[in-house]
């Protein structure tokens, strides 16, 4: 990590201002971040979970959401519900179903299951990868839920926009609506083309609700938030995810959190909790303590000491972290261009930053063959790659690490 920070220091240019910062949600929307009528604020002062309406759907979610790709627990979860959290996000694919299966248990044993009082109360979405056959998914995952419907299916982890304007996928996720198994549709996106995929489904007319990768490093790319007003406008519930910047912590000597004392998982929560278009936040808490902490984080205001580490730490980190736009640096890389780049520096984070080695190894030997082919990586010209990414990655060295520790 350090050798890497020093190798590739980032251009003035990168630096996020903390005036930028401090705008940010009011550069998103006129009455935003510093409103003191924003309504985490006002719950903040009561101590409540604050809750926003998610677009079109017209249900207010709470403004903190559990992710479920981890190994979920009983004592976790109810501690979640006694702190207000309404809203449950899982997939298929988390746990290869166990996720699916643990919240099905979890939510039996509670009575919250068929239309009772108690599921009613509940926001829950599951997901698939299977874009394809959306209708053939759907049943596996409420069986594994223990659920006669699902409150929003989302296609998992869209890369291209023509899903979000789809002919087809429109009439299935009608039919699934008019089925009563799910009440609505949208996406989920870990970036990629992310402001291509918001825009088509602000054209599309039916995508309900998107979760999308959203930290405060964002904040500056233009094209992003006039992407997310549109989105807006059309009245779709927005959900943000992976909100701490690759996890990416820095030794002590560099850490600009701990210089001052303070949670950099808890400053990078409230920076995206500031932007009231983003209805709720979702985060993987595992224990205890953290659920607390997120809880507390998304009921209050960003401090001008945490804006000013965050600031700091996207000086510092901002390129060494993988936006998942590969359409703009494969073409690049020669005989690397079959190669997962994206997902493979993404589980990376998830080794390095996440601690969860095994999982990453997993994941990465997931892939098809030809996306993580031994010989097409160590004949890529990941030099003519970097040249090509917009944030000065280091990929090479990257790629290098990926074949140490993954591979
Ligand atoms: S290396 Fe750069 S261009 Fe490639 S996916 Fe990552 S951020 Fe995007």
């Amino acid at each position: 990590m350090t050798e890497i920070l020093h190798a590739n220091e980032p251009a003035a240019d990168a630096r996020l201002s903390r005036r930028e910062l401090i705008k940010a949600g009011g550069a998103i929307s006129a009455t935003a971040a510093i409103s003191s009528s924003f309504a985490s604020q006002a719950n903040a002062a009561e101590n409540k979970m604050p809750m926003s309406v998610l677009g079109r759907t017209g249900v207010k979610v709470s403004r903190l959401a559990f992710g479920g790709s981890w190994d979920v627990e009983d004592d976790v979860i109810g501690t979640g519900f006694d702190l207000g959290i309404n809203f449950i996000d899982t997939a298929e694919s988390y746990r290869d179903g166990r996720s699916e299966v643990r919240f099905g248990e979890i939510l039996n044993a509670k009575g919250a299951t068929g239309h009772s009082a108690a599921r009613k109360k509940l926001w829950l979405v599951s997901k698939t990868h299977n874009h394809a056959k959306l209708e053939n998914q759907l049943p596996g995952s409420l069986a594994r839920l223990q659920q006669d419907y699902l409150d929003v299916y989302y296609m998992h982890q869209v890369q291209q926009p023509d899903k979000a304007g789809s002919a087809e996928i429109k009439a299935a996720a009608e039919r699934m609506k008019k089925s009563g198994k799910i009440r609505f549709f949208g996406f989920s996106c870990h970036d990629g083309m992310v402001v291509e995929c918001l825009n088509a489904a602000a054209d599309s007319g039916f995508i309900d609700v998107i979760m999308f990768r959203y930290d405060c490093h964002y904040y500056k790319r233009d094209d992003l938030n006039r992407a997310i007003d549109r989105c807006v406008k059309a009245k779709i519930g927005l959900v943000a995810m992976k909100t701490q910047v690759g996890g990416m912590t820095l030794p002590d000597r560099y850490n600009p959190f701990k210089q001052r004392g303070l949670s950099q998982h808890s400053s990078s929560i409230k920076a995206v909790a500031m932007d009231e278009r983003i209805s709720s936040i979702c985060s993987e808490m595992t224990n205890v303590n953290m659920i607390r902490e997120n809880a507390e984080s998304v009921a209050s205001k960003l401090t001008t000491a945490e804006a000013d580490a965050i600031q700091e730490h996207a000086r510092l980190v901002s390129h060494l972290w993988c936006r998942g736009c590969e359409h703009l640096c494969k073409p690049a890389s020669g005989s690397g261009s079959q190669l997962a780049i994206a997902d493979s520096l993404r589980f990376l984070m998830y080794h390095d930053h996440y601690g969860k080695k095994e999982h990453a190894r997993d994941l990465y030997a997931k892939l098809p063959e030809l996306e993580r082919n031994m010989i097409a990586l160590e004949s890529a010209n990941w030099q003519a790659a970097e040249n090509a990414c917009p944030y000065n990655v280091p990929l090479e060295k990257l790629m290098d690490r990926v074949k140490e520790r993954l591979a």
